[in-house]
Parts: structure tokens; C-alpha cells; sequence
């Protein structure tokens, strides 16, 4: 099958490009050119906006009832639980996740998303009447408008789910901008919306790299922008933003820390962090690539993590078997080992791995999965988002001094702590900056709320909250 495409998604249609230009998506095992599409333009961008206006200020779906709308969303979800196998396959084919990985968090995470939106629209007060201090009010949510939406490689799915869902439940209408990495999974997405009923004009799809998107952020047809990516970018994005006082959420990087207490299962640990530090061959934003050992539990925690890295299986994402796949692009593999070569010039000790390619492999953007001892949480490998399978073990005096040097980072996005003493845990919980926290696992919850404090962004996706942001309050006083 050709993955080849010539249209973009819009207006409920296949549209032809308004350049020649194009994208090559080039697969991170093979380093071959998979599939070409077209690559959107400003003046994409400017057709993607004018049929989402037009669908938000004449369609139909703005003025549907949340039910009508959740009729559809469900016809969506059906069809999107048929396909979960395709697009678990195609997302590591595009990008390099093990399909171990995609065929949990690549596919069927974001239909698990779409149903638990689903089941929040139908309990949501769209419209509630309160008995007001001077009468009665009705407070009604009204969807925000045209939303962008800018998601990352690294999850295409999972994020642009996370906006794509409530916008739509919402009432809004949607530029979805995927980046030029992962063009190939909206397609599939695409076909399923229309075959849904999702009327013309309410999704809109344009690959596109960075200048497209920073013309579809500053569009003055766009009400919101729903962001996931570098934090970097997201500054950049929030200043437009701010400017222009548009609503905006952003899903920026992270650098959790797991926390291992000395009463810790270490082999349940070991099991644990596999999947919490190194998911998606380390290129998740929940990555919690900072191991806190206490100084007595150090030397058998490095151990432990040393004989656990170094027995993933690293190879062809589409392996079954594969627990660490390359790197999505030439550029990322380049960034990973510059760290690996950084935390060995900032006196770090390598364990684990080290830069050159893993045993085996000849060709493909892999790196081999790193573990450094003897970290300091000031040097930069602790402090910045590598992005990839390197692992920092940080030593730790006591509980509040593991406190300490989790909240010690410009991020707060996720984290773990372990232990046999859940109480003990959840004391950890509390104390530590971040938006979502695990003991002894860390799984998201599409019912509760996730987003970053500090630098790791601004807004919740998932849960009431999530949909929240993709309406307006309205209050209604009455005579
Ligand atoms: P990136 O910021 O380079 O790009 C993300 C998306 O934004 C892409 O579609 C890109 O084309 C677009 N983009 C970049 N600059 C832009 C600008 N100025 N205006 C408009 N669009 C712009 O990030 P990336 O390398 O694709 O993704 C990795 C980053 O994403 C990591 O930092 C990771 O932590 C973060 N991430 C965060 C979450 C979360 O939920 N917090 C989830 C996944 C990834």
C-alpha cells in the first residue's frame, strides 16, 4: 500500500496544496523515504482557517445540540476502535515507536481518550440555572470558537486526541496542524471523521513544519490555540497569544523524577521504570529520567538499573519484542548523543551505554539506551529534556532532601514514586511540583486532569477540565 498523499483535509474535502512543495517521511529504522505528502503553506493555512470560520459562523455544528454532537463523536469513536491495529502499525512506521509502545499508548490511549470525553459531555452542565443573589441565572459553556491545534511527533495521536475530542464535543471547529514528522496517522484520522459525519468545514488537516504554524498561531480567524510541544516553542506561541489575547493551553517538556525509597520492591521498580523512564525509547514528555536513590540504597540501584537497561531489547520498532527503537529523526539521534558526550564532560559516570550504536545495529537513528551514576542535579543532563533513553541516577540524603531535588527543575510535569509504604507515598505526592504523579506506577487518567506547573506548560488536558478549555462561560441574568 502507498502511503503516498496529494490533498490536505479541508473543508470536508480532499484539497489540492497551493504549492508544490513537500514532505518526505523518511522511516527512523530504514532511513528510506516512506511516503511523500504535500507540505501546507500560509496560504494552506489561510483555506484551512477560512472553512473552520465559516463552519463556526454559519454551520450547523456549533448550533447542534451537545447531543447531536455526541452522536457523532461516537459514530468516531467506533469506527476508530476498528482501526487501532492500522494505526498503532502506521505510527511506528512513521515515526519509530515500538509497536509494544504504540499498540498501548499510540492508538488505543487515544481512543480511550475520545470515550472518556465522551462519557464527561454527556454528565457536562452545558446549561445549568443558579439561584443567583439577585434572581436567577442561567450559565451556560459555549464553545471558544476555531481552535488550532499544534501537536507533536512524539504521541501524534494521543495529542491531537486530547484537543480534537473536546473541541468538537464543545461545539468548536478545528485547524489540526500535525507535525511534518507524523503527517501519516491524520490521514487515517481524517477518513474516519468524514465517514463519521463530521460535518464540512469542523476538522481541517495541514502538515506543516514551524513557519505554517507559527501563521496558523497568529491568525486572526483563530480564537484558541491548543498546543503540545518543546517549551521553547510554546514561549514563542504564549507571547502571540498574549498579544493578541487569544486562549491558549500549552503541553510543554518535562524532567520527572522517580523517587526510590529504600523500602522499595527493587525488582518491581526495575519493571516499573522499564515503562515510566524509558517509554516510547525515551521520547515522552512524562519521561522520568531522574532516579533519586538515597546514598545507602545508591550502589544497588545503579546495579539494578545497570542489569535491567542493558537487557532491553533495542531493534525494528516493528519487532514485537522491541523495547527501545531508534530515534524519530538524524537531528534527535545527533541531540542524544551530544548529551551522552555533555554528562561525561560534566563528570558523570556511564554505567550503561555510551555514545556509537547499540550491538547489532548497522543503519537506522538509534542510540544506545544510557544510564549515568554519580549525577549531580545541576549538571545539565539533570536539568534539560534529552529527549531519549538516557537515564540520570541523582543520590539523595534523606526523603525531604529527594523532595528537594525533584522540585529542584525549571519542570513539573510528572514523576514516581517507590516504595512498599503507599501512605509514605502519597506523603511524596503532595510535597512534589508537578501536575500528575504516580506511587509505584504512573499511568494517565483520561477522568483527571493533566498539564504541567512551572515550564512545563499552562491549562489541563483530559477530564471536566480538559473540555473546559474549549469553552466559554456565558451568564444569563433573568428578569
Ligand atoms: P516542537 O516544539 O519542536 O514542535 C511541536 C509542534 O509545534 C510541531 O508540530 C511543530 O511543527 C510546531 N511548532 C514549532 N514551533 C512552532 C511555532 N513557533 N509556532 C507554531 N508551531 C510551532 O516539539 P517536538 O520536538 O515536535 O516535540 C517534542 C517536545 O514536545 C518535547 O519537549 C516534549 O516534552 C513535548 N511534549 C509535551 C507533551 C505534554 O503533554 N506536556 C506531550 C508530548 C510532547
Amino acid at each position: 500500500m502507498s502511503l503516498d498523499q496529494t490533498t490536505f483535509f479541508i473543508d470536508g474535502d480532499w484539497a489540492a496544496p497551493a504549492t508544490g512543495d513537500t514532505i518526505q517521511v523518511v522511516s527512523p529504522h530504514s532511513e528510506q523515504v516512506i511516503a511523500t505528502v504535500p507540505e501546507g503553506s500560509n496560504a494552506d493555512i489561510d483555506a484551512a482557517v477560512a472553512a473552520a470560520r465559516r463552519a463556526f459562523d454559519s454551520g450547523p455544528w456549533p448550533r447542534m445540540s451537545p447531543e447531536e454532537r455526541i452522536e457523532v463523536v461516537q459514530n468516531f469513536s467506533n469506527l476508530y476502535a476498528g482501526k487501532l491495529g492500522e494505526m498503532a502499525e502506521l505510527i511506528s512506521t512513521e515515526m519509530g515507536a515500538p509497536l509494544s509502545f504504540s499498540n498501548l499508548a499510540q492508538a488505543p490511549a487515544p481512543w480511550m481518550q475520545i470515550e472518556a470525553f465522551l462519557g464527561i459531555a454527556r454528565a457536562y452542565p452545558w446549561e445549568e440555572t443558579r439561584a443567583g443573589s439577585l434572581g436567577e441565572v442561567i450559565v451556560r459553556r459555549e464553545p471558544v470558537g476555531v481552535v488550532a491545534a499544534i501537536p507533536p511527533w512524539n504521541v501524534p495521536q494521543f495529542t491531537i486526541m486530547s484537543k480534537l475530542v473536546p473541541a468538537l464535543l464543545a461545539g468548536c471547529t478545528i485547524v489540526v496542524k500535525p507535525a511534518p514528522e507524523t503527517p501519516l496517522d491524520t490521514y487515517l484520522m481524517a477518513e474516519m471523521l468524514q465517514e463519521a459525519g463530521v460535518p464540512a468545514g469542523v476538522v481541517n488537516i495541514v502538515a506543516a513544519g514551524r513557519e505554517a504554524g507559527a501563521h496558523l498561531v497568529a491568525h486572526p480567524g483563530v480564537d484558541k490555540v491548543a498546543f503540545t510541544g518543546s517549551t521553547a516553542a510554546g514561549r514563542k506561541i504564549a507571547a502571540v497569544c498574549g498579544e493578541q489575547l487569544k486562549r491558549v493551553s500549552l503541553e510543554l517538556g518535562g524532567k520527572s523524577a522517580a523517587i526510590v525509597l529504600d523500602d522499595a520492591d527493587l525488582a518491581a521498580t526495575m519493571e516499573g521504570l522499564k515503562f515510566t523512564a524509558l517509554m516510547n525509547s525515551g521520547q515522552a514528555c512524562v519521561a522520568q529520567t531522574r532516579i533519586l536513590a538515597s546514598r545507602a540504597n545508591y550502589a544497588a540501584v545503579v546495579d539494578a538499573l545497570a542489569e535491567t537497561v542493558s537487557g532491553m531489547a533495542v531493534g525494528d520498532p516493528l519487532d514485537p519484542a522491541t523495547e527501545i527503537g531508534p530515534m524519530v529523526a538524524q537531528r534527535q539521534q545527533e541531540r542524544v548523543e551530544k548529551y551522552i558526550a555533555l554528562g561525561q564532560e560534566e563528570g558523570a559516570r556511564v554505567v550503561v551505554g555510551g555514545n556509537g550504536m547499540p550491538d547489532g545495529l548497522s543503519s537506522g537513528w538509534y542510540v544506545r539506551p544510557t544510564v549515568f551514576a554519580d549525577v549531580d542535579n545541576r549538571m545539565r543532563i539533570a536539568q534539560e529534556e534529552i529527549f531519549g533513553p538516557v537515564l540520570s541516577v541523582i543520590p539523595f540524603d534523606d526523603v525531604a532532601d529527594a523532595v528537594r531535588i525533584a522540585n529542584d527543575s525549571e519542570y513539573g510535569l510528572a514523576g514516581t514514586v517507590w516504595t512498599a509504604d503507599v501512605e509514605a507515598g502519597l506523603d511524596v505526592a503532595r510535597q512534589v511540583r508537578t501536575g500528575t504523579y504516580g506511587v509505584n506506577t504512573y499511568t494517565m487518567d483520561f477522568a483527571a486532569p493533566f498539564g504541567g506547573y512551572k515550564s512545563s506548560g499552562v491549562g489541563r488536558e483530559f477530564g471536566p477540565e480538559g473540555l473546559s478549555h474549549y469553552t466559554e462561560l456565558k451568564s444569563i441574568y433573568k428578569p
